[in-house]
């Protein structure tokens, strides 16, 4: 589970100018955006009051409609409407064939490829069609502002991966804007709540949207949000109640069997708009027309609609166990619950919700809202508005830290994405028998090879007391404070010799270059697979070689008749010969070889070492014990 990555603190920025800046919540049904003006944190409406825009994109050979026209149109033009296109973010179309029901579009199918979807304006990629939500969203919040935007905040759920974000981030650069930071959707909702400004807690954050359910718990200390759990439903959600209550429809206006799409499609239609009316009503009536001509009226009271979806309601229960039992926590140890998503408008899941977890939850800010609220905020502050004593001090590793092993490896120590303050401890050890010093080469980035990282420092332990190789311990401490610097210290376990250095990290590079960093070690993660198993049986090799010739030399010719000699000597020249080449399977043949052929002096060597152990004593001094 990545952790959060909020704000770097001590970003630069001119004074006096009120840069502008946006919150936006990217939904999977719906999506919106919020600015912060004078300190106050608002949505903003389209021209026709609408603050939430329908997440749904529909290309015609004309034009792109974006929102609610998308929207009216997705049941007569299915194919060139893109409805939750978020669930095709940084997917292939393998994923995407895994997730079932998603295959409503036609695709252009290029294994490997970014999949396409094929519309009537031409092929569109899911970053494509997010672009557009984006740029409409953004607009409006140009007009209120009266310009370009200097940054906005997008948020994404806690549990989107590395492709996810990267597409987000991508359609939003398509979209001509400059990401601040994406935020997760939990982590929104708590900062809009101001959860971030007490002294520490953990908190669940409840989300309900449409056709998503998800929960998460937070834990907030020392000014960083660290996700502790994640779970829910990705096929579950409001428009699940919708189905329910058509179905409640259809046997209550005898509708029989013989729905036809367009049919069900109005009944989903009725039904979401009943079970809309029933969070502020107690009783709805509803008036369907049936396809021979006649109308059904009839009533529902809130009652009966709470007792048709608690069982829906009872599922999300499940996953809420589950972060508990992940997070090894109980409900008495939650300090806060959050609602979020347009479904946790219904009071009986406030109300169930509230029971299960014994505390009434916070429903204060729009549900639908906050998460867009909460990234504003952190937008504002990004952007450089505030003081910098207002500004809040989560932060994360933006890269992996580490150092060089044998063979040119990063082995890493502190993975990105850890909160800081952070520090960890790995153990080492030496290569060459007798080894007395040892250089430490520090590293930060995602890459296998040391060459595609970039180098932080170098620095020396000597005095390590000589050993065989592998015996010595050297414990690499790194060690990353609150304003991002990185000590590194090491120390020899058994006399405790140390030395250590001070490096700054992370605020050498600048968000480019961490993303080009992130981006390349994607793009490279199968050739660095290769690359680094090339390295391995290379350091292993050499370590044949070497503990082999020291064998040989320390008196293990003796051993070997004259033919044997000749065999190890061959078996090792041609290690020798391969072991720098490229060839992995040569390399490994190779030394397979001369380890056979080494055995029966290992052997030998062992016998001659008993032997002289047990010289001076009987045999039956040592067994029958
Ligand atoms: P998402 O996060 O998936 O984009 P939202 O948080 O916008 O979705 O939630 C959309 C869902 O909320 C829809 O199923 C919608 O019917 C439901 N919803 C919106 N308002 C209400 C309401 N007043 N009562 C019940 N459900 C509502
Ligand atoms: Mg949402």
């Amino acid at each position: 589970m990545a952790l959060l990555q909020i704000s770097e603190p001590g970003q630069s920025r001119a004074p006096h100018a009120v840069r502008r800046a946006a919150g936006i919540d990217l939904g999977t049904t719906n999506s919106l955006i919020a600015i912060t003006r004078g300190g106050r944190c608002e949505t903003l409406a389209d021209s026709d009051g609408e603050h939430l825009l329908p997440s749904v994109v529909r290309y015609t050979t004309a034009e792109v409609q974006v929102g609610a026209q998308a929207y009216a149109a997705s049941v007569e033009d299915p194919f060139n409407t893109v409805v939750s296109v978020k669930r095709l973010m940084g997917r292939s179309l393998e994923d995407i064939r895994h997730q079932g029901n998603q295959l409503r579009y036609r695709f252009s199918a290029q294994p490997g490829t970014t999949p396409r979807i094929v519309t009537a304006a031409g092929e569109v990629t899911a970053i494509e069609v997010s672009a557009e939500i984006l740029k409409s969203l953004a607009q409006r919040a140009r007009a209120k502002l009266g310009g370009e935007l200097d940054g906005v905040v997008i948020t994404v759920p806690a549990y989107f991966d590395d492709a996810q974000r990267q597409a987000t981030k991508d359609a939003a650069r398509l979209a001509g804007l400059n990401v601040l930071r994406l935020l997760n959707e939990p982590t929104a909702a708590a900062v809009a709540y101001g959860l971030d400004q007490r002294e520490q807690g953990v908190y669940v954050i409840y989300d309900l949207g449409g056709g998503t359910f998800d929960v998460s718990i937070l834990r907030f200390s020392r000014g960083v949000f660290e996700v502790l759990a994640t779970a829910g439903d990705t096929a579950l959600g409001g428009d699940d109640i919708d189905g329910l209550l058509a179905e409640w429809i259809v046997a209550n206006a005898a509708l029989g069997s013989d729905i036809d799409d367009r049919l069900q499609r109005r009944l989903l239609r009725a039904g979401k708009r009943v079970k809309e009316l029933l969070s502020t009503n107690n009783i709805v009536g509803l008036d369907i027309a049936r396809p021979d001509g006649t109308a059904w009226q009839g009533k529902l009271r809130r009652r009966e609609f709470e007792r048709l979806i608690d069982p829906l309601i009872d599922r999300t229960l499940v996953p809420c166990q589950r972060v508990l039992r992940d997070a090894g926590l109980d409900p008495s140890q939650i300090a806060e619950v959050v609602m979020v998503g347009g479904s946790t408008r219904i009071p009986r899941v406030r109300e169930r919700i509230g029971g299960f977890f014994g505390r009434p939850p916070h429903v204060d800010i729009d549900p639908d809202r906050v998460v867009a609220i909460g990234a504003a905020i952190q937008a504002d502050i990004l952007v450089g508005n505030k003081r910098d004593d207002d500004m809040l001090l989560l932060d994360v590793l933006p890269l992996s830290l580490g150092i060089e092993t044998m063979g040119g490896l990063m082995e890493k120590v502190i993975l990105r994405n850890t909160p800081i303050p952070a520090a960890r401890s790995q153990e080492f050890t030496t290569f060459k028998d007798g080894q007395t010093a040892m250089a430490i080469h520090v590293l930060q980035g995602e890459r296998e090879l040391v060459q595609d990282n970039r180098s932080l420092a170098r620095f020396e332990l000597h005095g390590i007391p000589p050993m065989v190789a592998g015996a010595a311990r050297i414990q690499v401490t790194f060690q990353v404070d609150a304003d991002g610097l990185l000590g590194v210290s090491a120390r020899e376990q058994t006399r405790g010799v140390e030395s250590s250095v001070i490096v700054k990290p992370s605020y050498g590079l600048s968000d480019g270059e961490i993303e080009r960093m992130l981006r390349d070690s994607m793009a490279h993660a199968s050739e660095d697979v290769g690359a680094r198993k090339l390295r391995e049986v290379q350091v292993e090799a050499a370590r044949s070689i070497e503990a082999v010739t020291a064998a040989y030399q320390q008196g293990g010719r003796q051993l070997l008749s004259s033919q044997e000699q000749h065999e190890l000597q061959s078996a090792l020249s041609r290690l020798e010969a391969l072991y720098n080449s490229v060839d992995v399977d040569a390399i490994t043949r190779a030394m397979d070889q001369l380890e056979r052929t080494a055995a029966s002096l290992a052997e030998r060597r062992m016998d001659v070492a008993i032997n002289a152990a047990l010289s001076g004593h009987r045999v039956d001094e040592f067994s029958g014990q």
